[in-house]
């Protein structure tokens, strides 16, 4: 089937269990299809936009709403809409890291963050983890002094994943934001793999911005995302143009710098807030979700020759496995080598794992219902039997 020409309809969704990590928290509800539908044209929620022209001012549809929900969501006074997780720390980045400054991150950070830092003209400097896969308060306030030693000042920014994405383990972000504090270094909570999965509280935690990603975990469409942060900082952050034009004297009112004036006109903050609603309730079923996740962990576990990388017991649905002694070898004698393994997952309807994959590979089980972990977990513990691993 095709939508037209040569573009084939993708179904992925609809014919299979989804496992692939970064897609599980992006899907859209059918309140967001519905809303990308209405509002796929260009700039269509422009056509109430009135004084002072900026997309967060908007009533028809209720954006200016919205951007206080989403402030409130996150436990911070002011939120902006930005065009994936990776612009929101580009923004904070060009407001706070002069060229040649210092800037903290970790050994697990994503590497957008290591972009947004080098086009600000920063300088990386990362916070190891330690032996459990861990970014610990005392690794943080142990380079921040390295760092400061190094360039004869703190570092303009800390940024810390709440959850990694190559384990999904927690990191002590609580503990590190009060670290930082003690040194005068501002924290940037990277909430891409929580900010619409489970509550988030920036306040609470003790950070100065908040990012999230709409398509990473709000079930939006890309690129979508959020930046929020104190009404102290919002003042830098979200400052407005002071730009004029020599011949002309124009000159642009409240547009953001930061935000090149308005950030998502249509479809992408459309879904968002019809994703909204729902994703504001989800996050309290976070409890479930990890219930679920455990039923597949748990069949994991009981594959003989199967680690699971991650913290355990898990925190997060995003788990890292080791099949190198179970399905791996497999792999070494199967006709189909390393392909075996995600073909038969895909004759049983599951997909997202990496074709090929049989060695170290991530899944994430968020969204699925416990009848959709249950057959996962049998899934697994079934082509293990199939293939002569023991099960215990
Ligand atoms: C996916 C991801 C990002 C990037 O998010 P975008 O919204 O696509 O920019 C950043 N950090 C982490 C930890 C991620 O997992």
């Amino acid at each position: 089937m095709r939508c037209t020409g040569d573009i084939e309809v993708r179904d992925l969704e609809e014919v299979a269990i989804n496992i692939d990590p970064i897609q599980a928290g992006g899907r859209l509800t059918a309140d967001a299809m519905k809303a990308i539908i209405a509002y796929g044209d260009g700039y269509s929620v422009c056509d109430n936009c009135r004084k002072p022209f900026r997309l967060d001012h908007i009533k028809k549809p209720p954006l200016d709403a919205f951007h206080h929900d989403l402030a409130r969501f996150v436990g911070m006074d002011e939120a902006r809409v930005m065009p994936g997780a990776r612009r929101g720390f580009q923004a904070v980045a060009d407001t706070y890291v002069e060229k040649g400054s210092p800037v903290l991150l970790t050994a697990l950070s994503h590497y957008t963050e290591f972009l947004a830092i080098e086009a600000a003209g920063g300088v990386p400097r990362e916070i190891p983890k330690d032996a459990k896969n861990i970014i610990t308060a005392d690794a943080a306030a142990s380079r921040i002094e390295d760092v400061t030693r190094e360039f004869g000042r703190p570092p303009a920014l800390l940024f810390i994943d709440h959850f990694d994405y190559q384990f999904g383990n927690e990191h002590q972000v609580r503990e590190i934001a009060r670290a930082a504090r003690a040194y005068d270094v501002k924290v940037m909570y990277n909430g891409a793999y929580t900010v619409g999965i489970m509550p988030v509280d920036g306040k609470e935690l003790g950070v100065d911005f908040v990012v999230g990603s709409g398509h990473k975990s709000m079930a939006s469409p890309a690129p979508s995302g959020l930046l929020a942060t104190t009404k102290e900082h919002a003042q830098e952050l979200f400052r407005t143009t002071q730009a004029k034009g020599d011949i002309t004297g124009r000159a642009f009112g409240v547009k953001e710098v930061e935000l090149l004036g308005c950030t998502l006109m249509g479809a992408t903050i459309m879904g968002m807030m019809a994703s909204f609603p729902h994703v504001r309730e989800r996050v309290n079923r976070w409890e479930e979700e990890l219930a679920n996740g455990k039923i597949v962990i748990d069949a994991l576990r009981s594959i003989e020759g199967t680690a699971i990388l991650s913290e355990y017991p898990r925190k997060h649905t995003l788990t890292r496995v080791d099949t190198r002694k179970s399905f791996d070898r497999v792999a070494e004698s199967h006709k189909k080598r390393g392909y075996f393994f995600t073909s038969a997952l895909s004759e049983k309807g599951i997909g997202g794992v990496i074709p090929g994959a049989t060695r170290v590979w991530k899944f994430n089980t968020y969204g699925l219902t416990k009848q959709q972990a249950e057959y996962l977990a049998s899934a697994f513990t079934g082509i293990a039997r199939e293939n002569g691993i023991p099960v215990s």
